[in-house]
């Protein structure tokens, strides 16, 4: 789908469940330049819909680090958990068309069957008020086409699957919350991190079931640990060091492959990402880590 008459929205929606670290700076700075090197407007979410796993302050945390490396954004910050009520009508919409159904399934059941939901619930009826909800997903898509990942091919037991929408403790899915969340938004990009990549045919299926064209895909290299894990809030990821922004953010465009020069780290964080945002290169961002 192209939006070549649409100004371009970008976003960058980072989990308030610790401070910044280097990965989601990757994330905070892809989608940047790319959003700034089209004139086009760069918006920050706090994706705290997965309130178990949100820590005090953090938002304020990660908004700070991303002054202090120069970063502007446009609009006022939003938070998913204001959309709730977008997300009830959404799945209270795919109930009515019959693509959602309850599931009962516990998570240890889930955990035994490797990812891939053997659709035991489908027929059975289930209060979706009792239970959890899936999709009841009738597609055969398996593929996305990715701005820097290039065209890439999704096992289709995965991505046929019918995938939760909200859990059995009552939280709203991931797919379901990015998705309403980006439509309500006007993105036209997802600009993100490749561990996300294989989840977003699901997004895509999504937004077909909405009668929404989707947004283009750009899902950036992973940063990982030495021992070759992502570099995550989830397992300790170091916060970024911000007594000197300048290097931090040099580190991160190298990471990105996006032209640096001797004595850069003189210049502002803020000139800083004025010379990437002129000349940022997608062509030149690795698909995986370097
Ligand atoms: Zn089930």
């Amino acid at each position: 789908m192209t939006h070549s008459n649409q100004p371009y929205i970008g976003r960058f929606a980072p989990s308030p469940s610790g401070e910044l670290h280097f990965g989601s700076l990757i994330a905070a700075l892809g989608s940047y330049l790319r959003a700034r090197s089209q004139q086009g407007i760069w918006r920050i979410r706090i994706d705290d819909i997965d309130s178990t796993r949100c820590i005090k302050n953090a938002d304020s945390q990660i908004l700070n680090a991303l002054e202090q490396l120069g970063f502007t954004w446009d609009g006022a910050v939003t938070y998913q958990h204001q959309h709730t009520n977008l997300y009830a009508e959404a799945l209270e919409r795919l109930l009515n068309n019959n693509q959602a159904y309850g599931c009962q399934c516990s998570r240890r059941k889930l955990k035994n069957l490797q990812g891939v939901y053997n659709g035991a619930c489908r027929f059975l009826k289930l209060d979706p008020n009792q239970n959890g909800i899936r999709f009841r997903n009738t597609r055969q898509d398996n593929v996305i086409f990715d701005s820097v990942q290039g065209q890439h091919d999704i096992s289709l037991p995965f991505a046929a699957q019918d995938f939760t929408l909200k859990r059995r403790d009552g939280i709203i899915s991931y797919n379901l919350a990015v998705v309403i969340d980006d439509i309500e938004q006007g993105i036209t990009e997802v600009v993100r991190g490749a561990d996300l990549l294989d989840s977003t045919i699901h997004q895509q299926q999504l937004y077909l079931a909405c009668d929404h064209p989707y947004p283009k895909w750009l899902h950036l290299p992973l940063a990982l640990d030495i021992s070759g894990y992502k570099l995550s809030k989830q397992n300790k990821a170091k916060p970024l060091d911000l007594h000197e922004p300048q290097k931090t953010l040099i580190q991160a465009l190298n990471f990105l492959n996006q032209p640096t020069f001797a004595g850069m780290e003189e210049l502002t964080p803020a000139s800083i990402l004025r010379y990437s945002i002129a000349n940022f290169d997608v062509q030149s961002i690795p698909k995986k880590r370097k």
